[in-house]
């Protein structure tokens, strides 16, 4: 954890203050430290906890190594989609599957930034984050700071499920899970293949899936996944988790390393907009895939328009997803919540007919209208279609 500057409590005023420092905070610390003409601005990070944990690890893919590749703990270049008698592999190539620990990357940057005598930290719940005559005014117990540029990611929990459980006219599910890292007495597992999606689980009437990420022949995180509109008792991912294991690997012995639970929203829902000097970023920003709930890139993404509009003096924008894919993501979403189709279905029909780079691609927001095309071959147009319609005469 890196120490606090004595300046903090004297000191006010800062070119950039990045409130919250988790992926996408730590995301822009870095990429700005990281450019030669931003790296000696004043900058205050804030964040109510800097006693970092491994609370999550990130997946995503790439085609080249990235700024983290340092971090990356494991890589897979092929992935299995599992339904009832339905099973296929599938090379990602030119893609790989990768992983990064949480942790890894938290000290990693806050390492870093150590550096940087220009970088200021300062522990505190954030109350308040407001304009005065053009200038952003962050607000704790006891201490506030300005600046023109004020990068926010900090989302309260409590909103976030108040909005998802209100009666908004928007589709809005999570992606909710709870996983296990275990690892078994004996050899057993093929590391080089990420289980990405085993539906051969209890749906609970919504799209449920065990994502089981192989580390080594006896390691694995086995998470049990969910997409639907709430969230479960940590039991009963546990049960899922325990009938899994005992099916698939009947009396293996394992330890369990370490456990992780998380909920991502998914929704085309506004959480906030930027607005000078409040640029909002990560999931508050409203970085995270609304149809996957990944957004580990995007926020890689975020911050690098957000770092060459800084330095080339322009405008400041933090939208990262395009109308196409946002529409495409506002469909499947709209599927999903009414259940006009299971979404086990869906996903088994896309694997089924499509390379694994070119879901990829569709993933990423970087698929042509010619592949978006063949993955719309895999799914029913009489289901689809309409829905479509529908999501377009409401986005109108
Ligand atoms: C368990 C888990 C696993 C995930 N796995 C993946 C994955 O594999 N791939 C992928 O692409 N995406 C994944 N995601 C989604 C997404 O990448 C993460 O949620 C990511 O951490 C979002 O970054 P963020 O900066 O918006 O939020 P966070 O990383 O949560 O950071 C927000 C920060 O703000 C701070 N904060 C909040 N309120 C205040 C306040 N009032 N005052 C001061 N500080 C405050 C918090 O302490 C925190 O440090 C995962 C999410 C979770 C929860």
């Amino acid at each position: 954890m890196p120490e606090y500057s004595e300046t903090v409590q004297q000191k006010t005023d800062y070119d950039f203050i990045i409130a919250g420092a988790g992926c996408a905070g730590l995301s822009l610390l870095h990429s700005i430290l990281q450019s030669p003409i931003l790296n000696q601005k004043s900058i205050l990070v804030l964040d109510k906890s800097f006693e970092k944990s491994n609370d999550r690890t990130w997946c995503f893919w790439e085609t080249n190594s990235s700024a983290f590749e340092s971090l990356v703990c494991k890589k897979w270049e092929n992935i299995s989609i599992h339904k009832k008698e339905f099973s296929t592999q599938l090379s990602t190539h030119p893609f790989e599957y990768k992983m990064i620990q949480g942790i890894d990357f938290y000290q990693h940057i806050m390492q870093f930034a150590k550096g940087f005598s220009n970088v200021h930290w300062k522990q505190a719940t954030i109350d308040t984050i407001e304009v005065e005559a053009g200038i952003g005014l962050v607000q704790w117990e006891g201490g506030m700071a300005k600046s023109t540029a004020i990068f926010s990611s900090i989302l309260p929990v409590d909103t976030l499920y108040a909005m998802s459980q209100s009666k908004i006219s928007v589709p809005f599910l999570w992606q909710h899970f709870k996983g296990r890292l275990i690892e078994f007495n004996t050899p057993l597992l093929d590391a080089s293949v990420a289980r990405l999606m085993d539906f051969n689980v209890d749906q609970k009437l919504d799209t449920a899936f065990m994502y089981v990420l192989p580390l080594t022949d006896r390691q694995a995180l086995v998470e049990y996944t969910l997409f639907s509109p709430k969230i479960l008792n940590p039991l009963e991912y546990d049960k899922e988790i325990d009938s899994y294991l005992n099916t698939h690997f009947p009396y293996q012995q394992y330890q369990v390393l370490h456990e992780e639970i998380g909920a991502i929203p998914m929704t085309m829902q506004r959480f906030d907009q930027s607005k000078a000097p409040v640029y909002v970023i990560g999931t508050l920003g409203n970085a995270v895939k609304a149809s996957t709930g990944y957004a580990f890139k995007f926020i890689q993404n975020q911050v690098a328009q957000i770092v060459t509009s800084l330095e080339n003096g322009k405008t400041i924008q933090t939208e990262v997803h395009n109308t196409r894919h946002q529409f495409y993501d506002s469909v499947l979403l709209f599927i999903l919540q009414h259940r006009l189709m299971e979404g086990s279905e869906i996903f088994k029909r896309i694997f089924e007919k499509n390379k694994a780079a070119t879901i990829f691609k569709f993933l990423s927001n970087t698929s042509s209208i010619w592949e978006d095309i063949q993955i719309m071959r895999s799914l029913p147009t009489r289901i689809f279609l309409p829905a479509a319609i529908k999501v377009g005469l409401r986005r109108g």
